[in-house]
């Protein structure tokens, strides 16, 4: 992908402070997003992925530290900058979408006035006909009946609320927009639709899109790179659709994701689910964090941490060679 970086996180590492101890939530994860470009990140619950969102928002609750590493939006970098500098920042520049628009939505007041707020908040001298009229506006954007200003998030249905979420997410036209699970909460019928309209929207606005989920399917779908993540760190960076006559390698945890995949024509035997459960950040495996649960352990995983390192059109983080790997991800 050409275009300039949007976002450039380097070498950032999270942690938080618990009775028991300092514990690493990522670890040590570089990533870059393009202008217009759409990164996947996937992987399963406590694999780091929403603190990793979290701290690019810098939103990072009490008790978690950034302990190293950097974050760039838009060539800012933004642990420099004071509180109304970032106030301003957010939402103009990048926004976010949460899993559950009830939690980010006032279930007492009206969509119309916390859209109202949302504007004026960003820009006081807005009058409140004018940020009513621009809430209209990107309600129609979204394909929302204006007249719903005036519903309470319990009025909408989930889909209509998750769009009312999105819809406040573009309203400053950011160049990066964060999405934690956006659809997770809502029927297939729902989240394809929805999918459908993110795309659109931004096609039509242009902002670059960090899609994080656990469907690694829905992820492939959406998205020009998928990253996956385990156990705090970044193991597989890749195209999701390359044009090359090669079929695709995978991260053995990537390979155990995608044969969970249950598929219309496949036999019973041929989905399985990937064994043993993830680390805990407290007690994090030596050596490759999976080796517990990797079918193709060898005696350096258990002790030597593997880089994210090159194989053709991918990176990813594992002992074995790209002939191993290869022969690993189409035996069967
Ligand atoms: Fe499996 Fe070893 Fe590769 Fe880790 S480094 S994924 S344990 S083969």
């Amino acid at each position: 992908m050409t275009g300039k970086p949007v976002l450039d996180v380097r070498n950032l590492s999270v942690g938080y402070m618990t009775p028991r101890g300092f514990a690493t939530a990522v670890d040590g994860v570089s990533l870059t997003i393009h202008e217009g470009e759409t990164v996947g990140l996937v992987g399963e619950s406590g694999c780091g992925k929403s603190t990793l969102a979290m701290a690019i928002m810098r939103l990072l609750g009490p008790g978690a530290y950034v302990t190293g590493g950097r974050i760039r939006i838009a060539d800012r970098d933004i642990y420099r900058m004071g509180r109304e500098e970032l106030r301003q920042f957010r939402w103009t520049h990048v926004s976010m979408v949460f899993q559950s628009a009830m939690n980010v939505l006032n279930p007492v007041r009206t969509i119309g006035e916390q859209m109202v707020d949302t504007f004026r908040a960003h820009d006081p001298r807005m009058s409140k006909r004018e940020a009513m009229e621009r809430s209209a506006e990107l309600l129609r954007i979204v394909r929302i009946d204006p007249a719903r200003l005036g519903s309470f998030p319990h009025e909408l249905s989930g889909g209509m609320r998750q769009r009312v979420v999105i819809a406040i997410a573009i309203a400053f036209k950011p160049k990066l927009v964060i999405m934690d699970e956006p659809t997770t909460a809502l029927d297939v019928v729902v989240q394809r639709s929805i999918l459908e309209q993110v795309m659109e929207l931004q096609e039509q606005f242009g902002f670059s899109i960090l899609f994080i989920s656990h469907d690694i399917t829905l992820v492939n779908r959406i998205s020009n790179r998928v990253g996956v993540m385990y156990a705090g760190r970044l193991v597989e960076m890749s195209d999701s659709q390359l044009a090359t006559e090669e079929p695709p390698l995978y991260h053995p945890y990537a390979m155990g994701l995608h044969r969970a995949i249950p598929t219309l024509d496949a036999g019973d035997d041929e989905i399985s689910g990937i064994p043993g459960s993830p680390p805990v950040p407290l007690s994090m495996p030596p050596g490759c964090a999976f080796h517990p649960r990797c079918p193709y352990v060898r005696d350096a995983c258990a002790s030597i941490k593997p880089d994210l390192t090159r194989h053709g059109d991918y990176q990813i983080a594992c002992h074995l060679t790209t002939d191993e790997l290869r022969s690993f991800a189409h035996a069967d």
